[in-house]
């Protein structure tokens, strides 16, 4: 499942094929799950963003060109879900077709559970985890105080970070490395400053690089690139598909569990759950 990294990805990539380009069509066959897409119809794309795992197309009156301050006053807003992805060529899996005044770009999406839809800007209501999405990880909006603060009352803290409230954009295979980068069970809850510091800059370090290294492409085949070219940071994995094998720190086998209903790797030696501390008020 793409998270933050790929997303970042695909938004860096596409951005040349889309960024000034005005939307002649957008065909599909499920006015469900890509939501008044029509509204977009002869918009010009100003800019393209990213907020957790979400990209967003900044859309304009089409005579916008040039003036890239021009406020836009829509938003295109698509969610990759598990398989999402943008292809040059359509093929057996493409969802919808985006043509502009300048080329096609079609969405691939084996698997269905990728959306779009388009809001006036902001408007996410009817996305409750867009609008109730935590700060970006690579942002100065992330704040060591405020984590730490949250996580001293948090619950289980791999589903924690998974809610996308405390860090958007933390998915399934970052949350784990992480975790393994920051020495703490997937399970621990209440993270003592120490540990919530420990993380917190786990989670820039292991983000940062995963973004610089263009995301992860899975031995399964999803998340891939328009261009063909995969992702690099699944080199860097210590976790992800290594159960049985040894920790890279300290040789133990890597375990794996299911922990609110996610398959999760961890080091059983490394990541050990503390027993609660009593905390001053
Ligand atoms: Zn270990």
């Amino acid at each position: 499942m793409p998270e933050l990294p790929e997303v970042e990805t695909t938004r860096r990539k596409i951005e040349p094929l889309l960024r000034g380009r005005v939307i002649e069509r957008i065909e599909h066959d499920a006015p469900h799950k890509y939501r008044d897409t029509h509204l977009a119809v002869g918009r010009r794309i100003t800019g393209l963003s990213r907020r957790g795992k979400y990209l967003m197309l900044q859309l304009a009156a089409a005579e916008a060109e040039g003036t890239p301050d021009l406020p836009h006053d829509l938003e295109l807003i698509v969610h990759l879900g598990m398989t999402g992805g943008f292809r040059l060529e359509a093929g057996k899996h493409t969802r919808v077709t985006l043509t502009t005044d300048e080329g096609t770009l079609h969405f691939d999406d084996s698997r269905r559970f990728g959306k779009m839809a388009v809001v006036r800007p902001g408007q996410y209501a009817s996305m409750p985890t867009l609008a109730g999405m935590g700060p970006e990880p690579l942002s100065d909006d992330f704040q060591v105080a405020d984590f730490v603060e949250r996580a001293a009352t948090c619950g289980a803290v791999k589903p924690w970070l998974l809610s996308q409230k405390p860090v958007s954009g933390v998915g399934n295979i970052y949350a784990d490395e992480s975790l393994w980068t920051a020495q703490i069970h997937p399970a621990q809850t209440r993270l003592t400053t120490d540990e919530a510091t420990r993380l917190y800059h786990a989670i820039r370090e292991v983000m940062g690089a995963a973004v610089e290294a263009g995301g992860s492409t899975l031995s399964d085949g999803t998340y891939a690139q328009h261009d063909g070219e995969a992702g690099a940071y699944q080199h860097r994995h210590h976790l992800y598909d290594r159960a049985g094998k040894p920790c890279d720190r300290c040789g133990t086998q890597i375990e794996k569990i299911v922990l609110a209903q996610r398959g999760t790797h961890f080091c059983p030696q490394c990541q050990q759950v503390q027993r609660q501390q009593v905390r001053p008020a």
